[in-house]
């Protein structure tokens, strides 16, 4: 079944940023494939949502190749077309490089690197039919190297270079290959690794001096999907607060707040 509204697959939509996409996408018209692998958050938001002609919850894995080609038959069967893929679904560990478990690295390198490789491959025949966008969601811990982040940080500089790979590539098919590197931002993700230390580290390192909204990320994933950027493709746009152009210590200029 064909329909005239475009369509984008977000993926890890159950919550945060991806749930955030998902409702920016449906404010602007869109339907959205909404695709994570835990079934129960991902039903319970859909619900939330309440807009069952225009909403497709997905259950499945973005890590396992046979998920993806579930999921394209998925979308295929409902909306006849894809318009943009956002790869969201992320995981994170931190801890020391020389601590960290082979078995760790591994699933980190699965969800955060394969699995939007899985799906970039598996919905280029809906893709190209549109010439659509892809938006991968990548990090400043793939932009800059710090503790603890041996894998998270390396599977999302892959990430991005993938990213780039893939725009060239795929330009000559009409589709858009961006990436958004999100500085920190309030999360289950943001709960389960950032401790007191690293909070109050970026509060130091970032010139807004604040965690970025969920709603704020949405915005500029929805921006690489839409007419607005058709010349935009194989960029990584950092939406961190200014962290990435910063370098060495940030006291104000400003008389008013001091430093400190
Ligand atoms: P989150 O943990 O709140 O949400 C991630 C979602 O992805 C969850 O619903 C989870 O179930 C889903 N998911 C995880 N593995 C999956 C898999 N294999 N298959 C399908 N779904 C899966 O995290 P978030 O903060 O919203 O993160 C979204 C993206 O933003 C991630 O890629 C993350 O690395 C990136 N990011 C987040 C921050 C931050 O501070 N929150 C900073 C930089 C980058």
């Amino acid at each position: 079944m064909s329909q005239d509204s475009k369509v984008v697959l977000v993926t890890g939509a159950a919550r945060g940023i991806g749930l955030a996409a998902t409702e920016r996408f449906l404010r602007d018209g869109w339907s959205v494939v909404m695709l994570d692998r835990e079934g129960a958050e991902l039903a319970a938001a859909a619900r939330a949502i309440g807009q069952p002609e225009r909403v497709l919850p997905l259950t499945l894995d973005v890590s396992n190749p046979d998920d993806g080609a579930q999921a394209v038959e998925a979308v295929r069967a409902r909306f006849g077309r894809l318009d943009a893929l956002v790869n969201n679904a992320g995981i994170a560990h931190f801890g020391p490089a020389m601590e960290t478990p082979l078995a760790i690295w591994n699933e980190i390198m699965a969800v955060n690197l394969t699995g939007p490789f899985i799906l970039s491959q598996a919905f280029f025949p809906l893709l190209r039919d549109r010439g659509g966008a892809i938006v991968n969601i990548t990090s400043i811990s793939g932009l800059r190297a710090s503790t603890l982040r041996v894998a998270y940080g390396t599977s999302k500089a892959g990430l991005a270079h993938l990213t780039r790979q893939l725009a060239v590539e795929l330009a000559s098919y009409g589709i858009r290959v961006n990436a958004v590197a999100p500085g920190p931002v309030e999360t289950a993700m943001a709960k389960k690794v950032h401790s007191p230390e690293i909070r109050k580290d970026y509060h130091d390192a970032i010139p807004l001096n604040r965690y970025g909204l969920p709603e704020e990320l949405a915005d500029a994933i929805f921006f690489l999907c839409s007419p607005a950027s058709t010349y935009i493709t194989g960029q990584v746009l950092a939406v961190d607060g200014g962290f990435d152009a910063a370098g060495i210590g940030l006291p104000t200029l400003r008389r008013d707040i001091g430093n400190g």
